[in-house]
């Protein structure tokens, strides 16, 4: 369980108690001042994918500005994307939604941040395994929730059991956010383990579940993507399956993520959205509708570059003996075990000092485990 306390500043609302400096941000700050001071510096520690976006995207993106995409659209989004969305789930999640059932947000982020104001009250719980990204418990805490830890380890391959699910599930639990393949540490549920979580999920019919999809596509298998609703469909009443261009399609900048779920709760979804940002760009709308409506050529040429990286990053990291790792099944993260190297290091005690001796002495931006909730 997570009960870590918050220090309150008067001048700030509770709501924002729980956020503090990333760490990822300090360590890339610091490579960015670095590399401005003409040191060459291997960034490691941004979560975004180096390629630029296809060009065809680019090309539909000009001609929408100069067809007149330059005013508002309606708030779910454009017709088309929504179309190109409701699409994109038929034929590659074999998931199937009406109109009503899908909406765009400002990337995935607020789709998540848009579920978490629409779901859950103060004292609700959320449970998220970790490792997990830092974003998940930023916006359960600013909602109100508590987070309750779901820890998994290095040898269980860092992915959730029904076991540790079970011990986590109270009277109080509302919702469950799952990520595959996983942000930080490239690994993949299996269907088996999916369905293991979808079978104790189904003895809690209070639960919402929060499937992020958004490194669906960075996979370096051939099998096919599983997420919970494809093992375990009955829990479509109360799942929301988050998605986006960003990662996939090199979009990041583009702002552009989507989510499906009941009716109901994308409607008040919208309504929220309706009285925040209203809608991501309408350009950048019709920059993803031509991303999910054009295939995954680019998509699977950028990801076997991931691939052919992962491979490396593992096979020499596991040539030097204080350092453990498993390899990535996808996404463009890895999560190696460093603590045997904090602990044969004289003067470093840490994570974040270990990450700061690498980036001061190698050259090496990366971001320290505790980010994500990693504790060994
Ligand atoms: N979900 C996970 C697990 C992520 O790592 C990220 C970005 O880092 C996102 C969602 C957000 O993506 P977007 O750019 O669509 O907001």
């Amino acid at each position: 369980m997570s009960n870590a306390k918050h220090e309150h500043h008067p001048a700030f609302s509770h709501r924002l108690d729980a956020l503090s400096p990333s760490s990822i941000f300090r360590i890339g700050a610091r490579a960015k001042a670095l590399s401005e001071q003409s040191r060459d510096i291997v960034r490691m520690d941004a979560g975004e994918p180096d390629f630029q976006t296809p060009k065809y995207i680019i090309d539909a993106a000009k001609q929408a500005l100069d067809d007149g995409f330059t005013r508002y659209t309606p708030i779910g989004g454009l017709p088309m994307l929504k179309t190109a969305i409701r699409e994109k789930f038929r034929k590659e999640n074999n998931l199937h939604y009406n109109d009503d059932e899908v909406m765009h947000s400002c990337g995935a982020k607020q789709a998540l941040f848009n579920a978490c104001m629409t779901l859950l009250e103060p004292s609700d719980e959320v449970i998220i395994p970790s490792p997990h990204w830092g974003t998940y418990p930023a916006i359960a805490n600013i909602a109100g929730a508590r987070v309750v830890d779901a820890r998994t380890t290095f040898d269980e391959g860092f992915t959730l059991s029904a076991e540790t699910l079970k011990q986590c599930l109270s009277p109080r639990t509302r919702m469950v956010i799952l990520n595959t393949p996983n942000n930080p540490t490239g690994r993949i549920y299996s269907r088996e383990t999916l369905s293991a979580i979808g079978n104790v999920l189904l003895e809690y019919p209070e639960v919402f579940i929060l499937s992020d999809d958004i490194y669906e596509h960075l996979r370096f298998d051939n099998e096919p993507y599983a997420n919970i609703l494809n093992v375990c469909p009955s829990l479509k009443e109360r799942t929301l399956v988050i998605n986006g261009v960003s990662k996939a399609y090199a979009m990041t900048g583009w702002r552009v993520g989507f989510v499906a779920g009941p009716a109901d709760i994308i409607t008040k979804m919208q309504q929220l959205q309706g009285q925040t940002n209203s809608h991501t760009a309408a350009v950048s709308q019709v920059a993803a509708t031509t991303a999910l409506e054009s295939g995954l050529r680019d998509v699977h040429r950028m990801t076997q570059t991931f691939a052919q990286r992962a491979r490396l990053v593992t096979e020499t990291l596991n040539d030097i003996e204080t350092i453990e790792v498993q390899p990535p099944h996808g996404s463009f993260y890895c999560l190696p075990d460093f603590s045997g190297l904090i602990e044969s290091r004289e003067g470093i005690e840490n994570d974040q000092q270990m990450a700061d001796w690498l980036l001061d002495e190698l050259g090496v931006a990366l971001v320290p485990g505790s980010a994500f909730a990693l504790f060994f």
